[in-house]
């Protein structure tokens, strides 16, 4: 039951934020199990996974038709993923029909975007670093490594006081995920041939644009300090990079 419910939560990685995407929404499938050597989802379960998402996510949302727009974002995907070290994955990336500001990858492969990012993006770079992003969380099997973490966690949940700590630990784990993503995924961008300064850049503005516009009682100050830390951070280590821009 517990291993049942598990399968229950899909979850999303984010390029601004994690997104938890949870519920009983008929994903559960008693076949996916661990691998025998607790690695975490196979890759075919990843991509089976990813589908059950995408199949969801196709019918709770509107994605973009305009096939010229949709051949920019994933010829930038595939130039983005030629430099990557996970080539295998059938990636895809659609574009969602949405105001809000937002990129999210689920298992397997499927990267979206929103357009209100789109409008926000401002060059290709920026575009490319936020591939870049989510092509890491692929790469670097963090679906997989999560699906550990909940696997931890329901197996705890009779007891509360170690639930909690779980809870707390996964949190820092995710942050852990984001981190390193952001790191591969500049990495990417730069061995793409694109200024890995983008990634920086567009979190600068969209930071910029939750504290002048009154926005930081929504997004909380939390928001605020971690995505100023993620920016320091991802300067410190760009600098690092020898390229020319
Ligand atoms: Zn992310």
């Amino acid at each position: 039951m517990v291993l049942k419910r598990i399968f229950c939560v899909i979850f999303i990685l984010s390029g601004i934020e994690v997104v938890f995407f949870s519920g009983f929404c008929g994903f559960a499938n008693d076949e996916w199990q661990l691998n025998h050597d607790g690695a975490g989802l196979t890759e075919e379960e990843e991509i089976e996974l990813g589908k059950k998402v995408d199949e969801y996510l196709s019918r709770e949302l509107y994605f973009e038709t305009d096939e010229e727009l949709n051949k920019k974002i994933n010829d930038i995907t595939s130039l983005i993923v030629s430099v990557s070290e996970r080539k295998t994955l059938p990636y895809v990336c659609s574009i969602v029909q949405s105001y809000s500001i937002n990129a999210f990858s689920s298992p397997g492969g499927h990267i979206y975007i929103t357009n209100g990012l789109l409008q926000l993006t401002t060059t290709e770079d920026e575009m490319a670093c936020i591939i870049g992003h989510e092509v890491a969380h692929s790469s670097l099997r963090h679906a997989s490594k999560f699906y550990q973490e909940l696997k931890h966690i329901f197996s705890q949940q009779d007891n509360v006081h170690e639930n909690a700590i779980a809870k707390l630990l996964l949190k820092s784990h995710l942050n852990e995920f984001e981190e390193e993503a952001d790191r591969k995924g500049v990495l990417y961008a730069f061995n793409a041939g694109y200024d890995p300064h983008g990634l920086p850049d567009f979190l600068e503005r969209h930071l910029n644009i939750v504290t002048h516009n009154g926005m930081l009682s929504i997004f909380g100050m939390e928001y605020y300090v971690k995505v100023g830390m993620r920016i320091n951070k991802l300067r410190e280590f760009i600098a690092t990079l020898k390229g020319d821009w």
